[in-house]
């Protein structure tokens, strides 16, 4: 027989374009590319062995007998390699790999092993082929070939079968079906023309559908920053259901959409593009991926030290994204999760990959590691969190944190913010973003926010609020509290009880929360004239109406952090204006959420009275706050 191998030459011009393609990218490390990375090496191969040997037993004259046999054996063993993967990948594109035992995977293995195994003996014995002096001829076993090649593809229709079912879409069940087919018109090819070497472009083409249909990297790539995408994500999670335990550091950049709005598009997607590049250089042992508006994952192993990360993270976010000349000032949520081993579908990682930065997004920055150990479910989430509240407040143990507010201008102590904290049963504090608004559902809010009244009036009593440079304490009120038309006289009753003056102490209501009611209005009027003074909180968070403000109770306005940040990240003209405007109303003004130097200093030149934030104290303990500030005056 003459060999006619020419037909393959363009076969192999096309895979090596695939495979180059396929290794610019970067690919997931899962089951599917490491397969298909092994099936195109072997189709390689086989189209090398394939045509060498071909055109050497075309002139199997001008050689050696031993180096025929050698050649030929090669073609043989890759061309059993090739057949056995292509089962393979059926079996992970159906994704019933899983599902399968190790004994099971060892059994499928035993066609292909002994097929090899007579291959190679064939060497000796000459059963699947011959060389002698007229050339190349099959050996008695040479039929081995096809018993191989139709028991995997056989297998593989089998197993498409069986799991039908599961691949809902049919463009997949289409693509998956159409590998077997093609390879099964490729095998009667070969048998009616096998000096023209058929088979392999075959091969090829059931690689280019798998290509087409799975293995294009690029499905998996987020294209604004070419890292893992949502898609991503899922396989990896689905392919390592119950296999081995992993952590997961997440992070959300706070107020995503608002910053796109901000910001613009183009360099909100650079400013993604930089962070992908930032945890890609730094941390080339985890996963990366770009879970979609403003999220992203890092996923590591157990001894992934998600503390230390989250530490370098929360600096590295305190500095401005630079991209071309502008810089973006992005904030950033984090949530952190531990999954045992076996425990976990991807659905159930997803959701609480979800839900966490969800509440990330919302939490102060200086408790928003969240560490959940049952990710199972909001509800049983709320539920212990609904008891860990109820606990606190009855046993009277809701703690009062407070936070420093500072003189602008002399950049000395003048008040602080009461801010309600509580424990949960292993001793860990609980932030009030979250239980606060289950407070607020269930009306526990009014006894909450008795006992945080009650204990700033018994600091006040026992401190030298003068000597600290403490003129006020403020105290967060929840427009819940104002439905209790005798919301006054409780306080009241407190100040009395302490011996201290009410106007020490300043009620924030939030923006949000002044609604127009009528029993609200009573209510502030009544409480002013008993000498309760008003502070608006998170000023422009909310709708912000002027109108309402010049009627109201207030005498200072806070800006709320994002505000204040928007104006430190992109100076503009409408805060300087809206400050000069408070002032001539004769507000005074508190920037809160002052996290730099820079900051406080761009807030003092608009005319801000006073400054709140990180920079100068996280909310801290109350005897921390004494230690703290307590000191510093009688030295
Ligand atoms: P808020 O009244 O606007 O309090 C300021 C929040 O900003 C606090 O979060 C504080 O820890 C955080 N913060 C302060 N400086 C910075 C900073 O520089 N950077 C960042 N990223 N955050 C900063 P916290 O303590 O988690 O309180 C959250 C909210 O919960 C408060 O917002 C307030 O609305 C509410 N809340 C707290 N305690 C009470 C309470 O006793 N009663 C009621 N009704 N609400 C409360
Ligand atoms: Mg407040
Ligand atoms: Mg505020």
């Amino acid at each position: 027989m003459n060999w006619e191998f020419s037909y393959v030459i363009p076969s192999f011009l096309v895979l090596i374009i695939v495979m180059g393609y396929y290794y610019s990218l970067p690919r997931l490390p899962i089951r599917l590319n490491k397969v298909f990375l092994t099936i195109m090496i072997a189709e390689g191969l086989v189209i090398i062995t394939d045509m060498i040997s071909s055109w050497a037993d075309n002139e199997y004259k001008l050689l050696p007998a031993w180096l025929l046999v050698a050649l030929n054996t090669m073609f043989f063993i890759t061309f059993h390699v090739r057949t056995y993967l292509f089962f393979e990948i059926t079996l992970v594109l159906l994704r019933a790999f899983n599902l399968r035992s190790k004994l099971s995977v060892l059994l499928m293995k035993i066609p292909f092993i002994l097929t090899e195994l007579i291959t190679i003996i064939g060497v000796y014995t000459g059963y699947v082929f011959y060389i002698d002096g007229t050339g190349y001829h099959r050996g008695p076993l040479h039929y081995i070939v096809y018993v191989c090649l139709y028991f995997y593809l056989g297998a593989s229709f089998l197993y498409i079968l069986k799991n039908w079912d599961r691949i809902r879409r049919r463009q997949e069940r289409v693509s998956i079906i159409s590998i077997s087919v093609i390879l099964l018109i490729g095998s009667f090819a070969r048998i009616l023309l096998p000096q023209l070497l058929l088979y392999d472009t075959f091969c090829l083409m059931a690689i280019l559908v798998i290509y087409l249909s799975y293995g294009n990297p690029e499905f998996y790539l987020e294209r604004r920053n070419m890292t893992f995408n949502n898609k991503a994500l899922r396989t990896y999670i689905e392919e390592n259901e119950g296999r081995g335990q992993y952590k997961i550091l997440s992070f959300v950049l706070r107020d995503y959409h608002d910053l796109r709005e901000i910001y613009g598009t183009v360099q909100m997607n650079q400013g993604i593009a930089l962070i992908s590049a930032y945890l890609k250089k730094n941390y080339p042992d985890f996963l990366e991926f770009y879970y979609q508006n403003g999220r992203f994952v890092l996923l590591g192993d157990k001894d992934m030290d998600w503390e230390d990360i989250h530490e370098e993270l929360r600096h590295r976010f305190m500095l401005p994204w630079k991209s071309g000349n502008s810089e973006l000032y992005l904030e950033a949520g984090f949530a952190y999760m531990d999954f045992e081993e076996g425990y976990t579908s991807a659905d159930v990682v997803l959701n609480t990959i979800t839900i966490m930065l969800e509440k990330a997004n919302k939490l102060g920055d200086d408790y928003n590691i969240l560490t959940d150990d049952d990710p199972l479910g909001e509800y049983e989430e709320r539920l212990y969190l609904k008891r860990t509240m109820e606990n606190a407040i009855d046993q009277k143990a809701v703690e009062v944190f407070l936070q420093p507010i500072i003189d602008a201008k002399k950049r000395t102590l003048v008040g602080a913010e009461a801010l309600a904290r509580i424990r949960d049963s292993e001793g860990n504090i609980v932030p009030p973003g979250a239980f606060i608004p289950i407070a607020e559902q269930n009306g526990r809010i009014n006894q909450l926010g008795e006992q945080v009244f009650e204990k700033v009036c018994e600091f006040i009593a026992d401190n030298e609020m003068d000597r600290m440079g403490m003129k006020f304490i403020n105290v967060n009120l929840s427009p819940i509290q104002f439905m209790r038309s005798d919301l006054g006289r409780r306080f009241l009753t407190d100040t009395h009880k302490y011996g201290i003056s009410p106007d020490k102490i300043h009620l924030e209501i939030t923006e949000e929360a002044i609604i127009d009611d009528q029993l609200m209005d009573k209510q502030i009027q009544i409480m002013q004239k008993e000498g309760f003074k008003f502070v608006l909180d998170d000023y422009g968070k909310g709708y912000s109406n002027l109108n309402r403000l010049k009627k109201g109770p207030f005498i200072n306005v806070k800006l709320d952090m994002e505000v204040v940040w928007d104006y430190c990240a992109t100076q503009d003209h409408v805060i300087p204006m809206m400050v000069e405007a408070f002032k001539k109303m004769n507000f005074s003004i508190t920037a809160e959420g002052i996290e730099t130097e820079e900051m406080a200093v761009k807030m003092t030149e608009i005319g801000c009275d006073y400054l709140q934030g990180m920079l100068f104290s996280y909310p801290v303990p109350m005897d921390e706050f004494i230690r703290k500030y307590g000191k510093t005056d009688e030295t």
